[in-house]
């Protein structure tokens, strides 16, 4: 795994569009059925709009009909990093970038085999690479 980045907030605003900031750096979601890869199915990898890590395969890309590209797993127990958000009245799961800790959704226990698990993650916070 490559070195943690660690960048100030007007930092990250140089290199990111107003909606990635809002995302990815300040915990933000955008609208569902929205953003550019919930119904993408093309085979290639997702990579974090900050960073650049590979955090998503379209292996395990799945249709939730949540309008929010979805996944059962991430490309590698050491991508993505989980801890509690008590925000908004509800207890759930955010899942980060582990490299630059930038935001990338929500992961919820209701997602299909292998794992069970649903990463429920905003477009705007991947980039899609092909191949
Ligand atoms: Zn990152």
């Amino acid at each position: 795994m490559s070195k943690r980045i660690e960048l100030s907030p007007e930092e990250w605003k140089q290199s990111l569009s107003q909606d990635q900031f809002q995302v990815a750096r300040c915990g933000g979601t955008e609208r569902a059925f929205s953003g550019a890869y919930w119904n993408k199915k093309e085979t290639g990898t997702y990579h974090c709009i900050c960073c650049d890590a590979p955090l998503f395969s379209s292996k395990t890309k799945f249709e939730s009909g949540t309008g929010w590209p979805s996944f059962w797993d991430g490309i590698s127990s050491e991508a993505i990093t989980t801890k509690q958000d008590l925000s908004h009245g509800m207890v759930r799961l955010e899942i980060n970038c582990s490299r630059c800790d930038a935001h990338l959704g929500h992961v919820f226990p209701d997602g299909p085999a292998p794992t069970g698990q649903r990463y429920c993650v905003n477009s705007v916070s991947l980039d899609f690479k092909a191949g």
